[in-house]
């Protein structure tokens, strides 16, 4: 059910654009260990079965090879318990600002749903590595996602659903923002304005869905 679900998923990331090629990959929490889509996965051919099983050290289950971002999956699954479900992309607006090494500043109030007054951008170091996913995983500290300097995006979720709605809304917020930086730079909120947002959520952190 879950590597269905998985499929889903990487499926839907694809039609909404966020995904080109064989760019970016999804995972989920199994157990102990993760299911993680493979490296160079075509979306024709990708099926459920597909998806390879691993343990958060890299052992592999099977034949085929993971995704070479499987260590970034696997330190955000070891070091945030609240993650079900990861998502890696390199969509276009959120690569874009990733470009430019900046966060996602407290622009938009839905900023904040991602756990803190902006979205952090981790520095850049080459794909597939363990320095990377200590950065990225690093990054995400006390936040649902982060940027990925000249590369992409990560978000991760409490299920399938949470985290497609997380990595499309922070694809829409990277657009919003980098529309308003062409337009002259947007006025952030102030600490104030931030607080109060806050005040008005109820709980840091709830989940998009909810909000108004
Ligand atoms: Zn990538």
């Amino acid at each position: 059910m879950l590597r269905a679900d998985l499929l889903q998923l990487y499926g839907r990331l694809h039609r909404h654009g966020m995904m080109i090629g064989s760019s970016g990959n999804v995972s989920a929490r199994a157990g102990a260990g993760m299911l993680i889509t493979p490296t160079g996965c075509d979306i024709d051919s990708l099926a459920a079965d597909h998806m390879v099983e691993m343990s958060l050290a890299g052992a592999a289950i099977g034949l085929r090879r993971p995704s070479s971002e499987w260590e970034m999956h696997a330190a955000i699954y070891r070091e945030h318990p609240d993650a079900q479900v990861i998502v890696h992309t390199h969509s276009d607006h959120a690569t874009a600002l990733a470009c430019l090494g900046r966060p996602l500043p407290a622009f938009h109030y839905n900023v904040l749903t991602f756990g803190g007054p902006d979205i952090r951008c981790a520095p850049y170091v080459t794909f597939g590595t363990p320095e990377l996913a200590a950065l990225a995983s690093a990054a995400m500290a006390g936040r649902r996602g982060c940027l990925l300097a000249n590369h992409g995006m990560i978000v991760h979720g409490r299920d399938v659903a949470d985290a497609l709605t997380s990595a499309l809304l922070l694809e829409a917020m990277c657009k919003q923002y980098l529309l308003a930086l062409a337009a002259g730079g947007p006025r952030l909120l102030n600490e104030t304005e931030i607080a109060q947002a806050i005040a008005r959520f109820g709980t840091y952190g709830k989940q998009p869905e909810n909000l108004s």
